[in-house]
């Protein structure tokens, strides 16, 4: 049976969330699959077996179990290596589809919870959104707090907004960024596209998916241009990867890693060990004029598979090895038994999933800051779901990014008129720990636990890079599934700093462009930058030599549109991927004996640094901080925001004063005998009224000067050295 192409392919409603699920891996004690494909009893034994030490009983479901299944549902950990949260609150009043599993996380690691929210006025220590409410700043008023959502997220992992981040550090580092289909943005690049396509010597498919949808809906495939349905509305259009990596069954899959951003400052993220594969329920062929329309074989969403009658629902673990939901790293083991060198493949994912956030980190910072901009802030954490899909050749790509990865642990009943909600054992799998490892993580209590400090210490790469350690690094890339298997590990672990810092730290380098951005927008109000401002950035930058007046209106207009799709007002602004593209331009005007555009960029930042010092703007000095943590393993901490550092050092501090571990001891007394933070902050200029002497407010100080023209008689910046 096949699912009819219909633009209006409606999201059916299920118990997912309108984002889809992540995968992530997390691998068994003993392999799930036998080297024999049919040999699955072998596979179930060993899951039960490292599944029951893991886990103790719970109530019984509504799911009737098997004889294999009874002894299977996931349990909690034993009580002498249960960890606890006992002491700390948690506020679920606005977790809605996501309550259950944090309610269930939550009592379980005996935290206080409050679904009404507290009435005692106190604060909680962890506060669980389903979305990002806009009353955030109300609803949480300390910076002690962590909330597992950042502002503005929601809008930077839509679809073009992430192609925008992606593509412009395709630009500056267009080897690192290969694992992102080549895209276009309709209808600002509708021309492109169709030149594009005119070029081509054979047609090729491409996938066209509305930028606000999610579970498959409006999306549809094509082959030229013509047949794009409407040229108006905000498309993604992206190649199509007509040749996925299947298994015997041939059926296309691909995979929802989890991901967790556990704070900015310091820049921390974490991979999850186990995540999900999602099975489309039609055998897949390449696409052709015939079945371009049959989604069920092209689209592997569940909310739009479930309705075929192929779609095999699974609840037992049996069950799962050849559901249309299975566990990652059973599809691993599967796809390891015909050849596919699996810890490589966990290493690329691991490594688009760090290159993906770092480039949305800029709009992140900026959308914290404006959040933030008169109040402290709380820690924010956000679990991402990645999807990616395996090429025939294994190589790994990034389809899509979602913010708010369904967490729901239920599904609806089998028969098509049956809505009661049934217990899915896989999404508990991947689920449950993801919550529970989250909660532990941002109230640093993971490490403690779990041992995944001491496995992590063993993981981390070293941020100095020597032949020694490139050595030892190796030798831990190949060896990381070996190491899982073997020691007991958190669910999360590690995956920058450290891990791949070393790989990846040269990629974080927009900061930088970040910190030029804010000193001429004025991040109270907005994070846009006007086209008044883009003139006073050139004036005191000393770029009036590279583009005129009406050049600089052309280009503006040229990015605006580009972004927005519109044609620009007076009022208009720039996002700061707008002003990256400018800064190119500059760029390869300013300095076109650059070998790259890399190259030419970081000479122009050199030289707008040294142009704005007349100003009194001494940017380097407000720019990241970096601290070395450890002498041993030289992980380091990295702080985006310097003004806010010292607040969340103390509200870590706080946290961490429940339970000092020896680890932690540790690092502190290396962080106290070198006097952190060796970079001390900037003070506020001389006559700012506003008492508070936050980064904010200094560089919009600095920015209104500079816009409003003041500038050169602006005080320099003090700073203690
Ligand atoms: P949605 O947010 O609506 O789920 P996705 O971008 O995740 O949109 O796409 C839905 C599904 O379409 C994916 O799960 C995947 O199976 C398929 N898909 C998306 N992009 C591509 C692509 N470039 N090539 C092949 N398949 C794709």
């Amino acid at each position: 049976m096949g699912c009819q192409l219909s633009s209006t392919v409606a999201p059916c409603n299920v118990f997912e969330s309108p984002e889809p699920v992540t995968k992530v891996f997390k691998p068994l004690d003993k392999p799930l699959v036998d080297s024999k494909p049919d040999n699955n009893n072998n596979a179930v034994i060993s899951l039960q077996k490292s599944l029951k030490h893991r886990y103790k009983s719970r109530k019984a479901s509504l799911v009737s179990y098997t004889s294999i299944t009874s002894i299977l549902p996931p349990k909690w950990p034993e009580k002498d290596t249960m960890c606890t949260l006992r002491g700390f609150s948690i506020d679920t009043s606005r977790a809605k589809s996501n309550s259950s599993v944090v309610s269930m996380c939550a009592q379980r690691l005996e935290m206080d919870e409050f679904p009404e929210g507290r009435s005692d006025g106190k604060p909680c220590n962890i506060y669980w959104h389903n979305i990002v409410y806009h009353d955030l700043k109300s609803v949480v008023k300390t910076a002690e707090a962590r909330v597992n959502k950042f502002p503005g997220m929601t809008e930077l992992a839509k679809k073009i907004s992430l192609t925008q981040a992606i593509h412009s550090m395709q630009q500056l580092f267009p080897d690192e960024f290969r694992f992102y289909p080549k895209s276009w943005i309709i209808p600002a690049q509708l021309a492109e596209f169709q030149h594009y396509c005119k070029g081509l010597s054979e047609k090729s498919w491409f996938i066209v998916k509305p930028d606000e949808g999610s579970q498959g809906a409006g999306i549809y495939l094509i082959n030229s241009p013509d047949q794009l349905q409407n040229t108006s509305d905000r498309h993604l259009i992206q190649e199509y990867v007509s040749d996925p990596f299947l298994l015997p069954d041939q059926l296309k899959f691909d995979f929802r890693v989890y991901a967790v951003i556990k704070s900015l400052n310091p820049l921390s993220i974490y991979v999850a060990r186990e995540g999900m594969a999602r099975f489309c329920t039609e055998k897949y062929e390449k696409p052709t004029g015939l079945n371009f329309e049959n989604l069920f074989s092209h689209l592997t969403n569940y909310s739009l598979n479930k309705s075929n009658n192929s779609y095999i629902h699974s609840t037992t673990l049996r069950d799962q090895l050849k559901g249309s939901k299975r566990l990652l790293s059973t599809v691993f083991h599967q796809m390891e038994a015909r050849g596919v060198r699996t810890r490589r493949l966990w290493h690329e994912i691991k490594l688009i999933i760090v290159k993906t956030t770092l480039a949305m980190i800029p709009e992140v910072m900026l959308n914290y800051e404006h959040y933030f901009r008169d109040v402290p802030g709380p820690q924010c954490f956000q679990i991402m779901g990645f999807d990616i899909i395996v090429r025939k050749d294994c190589m790994p790509l990034l389809l899509e990014v979602n913010s708010a990865p369904s967490l729901t642990i239920e599904h609806s009943g089998f028969a098509e008129t049956d809505l009661t909600p049934v217990r899915s054992l896989v999404d508990e799998l991947i689920k449950v720990p993801l919550v529970r490892d989250s909660m532990l993580l941002v109230l640093n209590k993971l490490d403690e636990n779990n041992g995944a400090r001491i496995i992590a210490n063993a993981d981390t790469l070293s941020w100095e890079s020597s032949s020694i350690n490139e050595q030892r690094t190796n030798h831990i890339a190949e060896d990381d599934l070996g190491m899982i298997r073997r020691k007991k590990k958190a669910h999360l672990s590690e995956i920058f700093p450290g891990r791949y810092g070393q790989q990846s730290k040269h990629l974080l380098f927009l900061d930088r462009a970040v910190y030029l951005f804010m000193q001429f927008i004025n991040v109270k109000q907005s994070i846009l930058i006007t086209m008044g401002s883009l003139k006073s950035f050139i004036k005191k930058c000393n770029l009036s030599d590279v583009i005129t007046n009406d050049e600089l209106e052309k280009k503006f207009n040229q990015i605006y549109f580009y972004f927005t799709s519109k044609e620009s007002q007076p009022s208009s602004g720039l996002p700061f991927h707008g002003f990256l593209q400018l800064l190119f331009h500059f760029s390869r005007l300013k300095f076109p004996e650059g070998e790259s555009l890399l190259d030419s960029l970081q000479r122009l930042l050199a030289f707008c640094d040294a142009a704005l010092r007349h100003y009194g703007v001494r940017s380097t000095r407000l720019r990241r901080t970096e601290i070395e943590m450890d002498q041993n393993t030289n992980s380091v901490e990295i702080y985006l925001l310097p003004s806010r550092m010292r607040q969340h050092k103390a509200s870590a501090t706080s946290t961490r004063s429940h339970f000092k571990s020896p680890a932690y001891m540790r690092r502190s007394a290396i962080r106290n005998s070198r006097s952190v933070p060796r970079m001390q902050q900037p003070q506020p200029f001389k006559g700012i009224t506003n008492n508070s002497n936050s980064y904010s407010n200094m560089v919009d100080s600095t920015a209104n000067n500079l816009m409003n023209g003041t500038s050169s008689t602006l005080p320099r910046i003090s700073v203690h050295n």
